[in-house]
């Protein structure tokens, strides 16, 4: 086997998105599996890679030439407001042993994983990757911003110092089969699918968080893993200026187009839809909004993948609903209240 892909995080919502995909497009096509690959998704199991002595047991187990390092600890806009302090030294401390590792073992190629929330608050639309020092983070989310922002800074490093091919992929929101339901962590489609869930189910009302005006960009977590496979398989070419204020590394936006931004409110529409939620539904505006907005622009990303379709943002969620609906007893609900169960 000449080429072995460690996926860190393998076990998450794009971890299990991305081996959905390998399972399941043709083998040999331009998304499935190939013979000369070897796929390992790892899992918290596997090594607290908080911790270096296990992330480089992982990395002594596979010997991997490539990875794709999705591992992070992830949550939605009001986990990320309780929890700034861990978020940030938690995502540091994975973030530094895999790179490390991934040096120490001179794999090949890494692609890690941030967000468009590393993004300055105050910063011009559309996002490109020449702006993300240009300025602090929203303050909802700073320590998981800082800790992300740091992997741009550390793939910077590597490569000048050591010749390193350590790039990133900057998606914007992520949904799909296998979220993250919980009712207060998650993100918000899935936070929003389990509450719709639990008011048909239980006659209950249906509240939605803030005011349901800001604006997201929202891919399907299928898409999103085969863009990370494109990435991996077929793009390596370095632009001349991509470290703010000149440097060497590749990054990736994968993101819908800028013009399919949603609304909150219009997220809450179709999850009531997908869900077949026949009450009417509410907002809670003394919770928080979180960034109003923060676009990413897919220009560059299409003018290198050339032919390539994203599930339409119904369909899409349609899907993801389907599968919370079929799995709900194993998916990742987190705790539900007595009076809701
Ligand atoms: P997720 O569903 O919460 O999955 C997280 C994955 O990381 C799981 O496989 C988990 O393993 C693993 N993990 C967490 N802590 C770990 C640790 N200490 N040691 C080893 N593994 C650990 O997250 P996701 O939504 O798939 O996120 C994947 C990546 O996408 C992350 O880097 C995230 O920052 C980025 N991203 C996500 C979104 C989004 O909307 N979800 C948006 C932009 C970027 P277990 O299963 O064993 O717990
Ligand atoms: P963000 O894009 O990082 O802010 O992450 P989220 O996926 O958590 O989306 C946050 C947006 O959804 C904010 O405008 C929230 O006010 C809104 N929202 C509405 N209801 C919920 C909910 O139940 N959970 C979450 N996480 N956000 C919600």
């Amino acid at each position: 086997m000449s080429t072995v892909i460690l996926v860190t995080g393998g076990t998450g919502l794009v971890g299990k998105a991305m081996e959905y995909v390998i399972e399941n497009e043709p083998a040999g096509s331009r998304f499935g599996k190939r013979p000369d690959e070897k796929w390992i998704f790892a899992s918290s199991s596997d090594g607290d890679l908080r911790d270096l002595e296990q992330t480089r047991k992982l990395f002594e187990k596979y010997k991997p030439t490539h990875v794709i390092h999705l591992a992070a600890m992830v949550g939605g806009l009001f986990k990320n407001m309780k929890y700034k302090l861990t978020f940030l030294r938690n995502n540091i401390l994975i973030n530094d042993n895999v790179l490390h590792s991934c040096y120490e073992f001179k794999v090949q190629k890494v692609i890690s994983c941030l967000s468009t929330c590393v993004f300055p608050d105050k910063v011009e639309y559309p996002l490109t990757e020449l702006t993300i020092h240009n300025g602090p983070p929203h303050e909802s989310n700073f320590g998981y911003a800082h800790a992300k922002r740091m992997v741009d800074v550390q793939n910077h490093a590597y490569k000048e110092e050591f010749g390193c091919n350590f790039t990133s992929a900057i998606p914007t929101n992520v949904f799909g089969p296998h979220d993250n339901y919980d009712l207060e962590d998650a993100h918000v489609i899935p936070a929003l699918l389990h509450k719709c869930y639990l008011a048909k189910k239980n006659g209950t009302p249906f509240i939605v968080g803030g005011s349901g005006k800001p604006l997201r960009q929202f891919i399907y977590s299928r898409d999103l893993a085969n863009l990370f496979i494109w990435q991996l398989r077929e793009y390596d070419s370095v632009p001349p200026s991509s470290f703010a204020g000149g440097g060497s590394h590749t990054r990736i936006f994968p993101a819908v187009g800028e013009d399919e931004e949603v609304t909150i409110k219009e997220v809450a529409d179709a999850i009531v839809k997908a869900v077949g939620f026949e009450g009417s539904y509410s907002f809670d505006t003394s919770r928080a909004d979180g960034q109003y907005r923060k676009p990413a622009s897919n220009k560059k990303l299409l003018s290198l993948i050339g032919d390539f379709k994203f599930t339409p943002f119904d369909e899409a969620l349609a899907e993801s609903a389907k599968w919370f609906l079929d799995n709900y007893n194993n998916a990742r609900i987190g705790d539900v209240p007595e009076a809701s169960k």
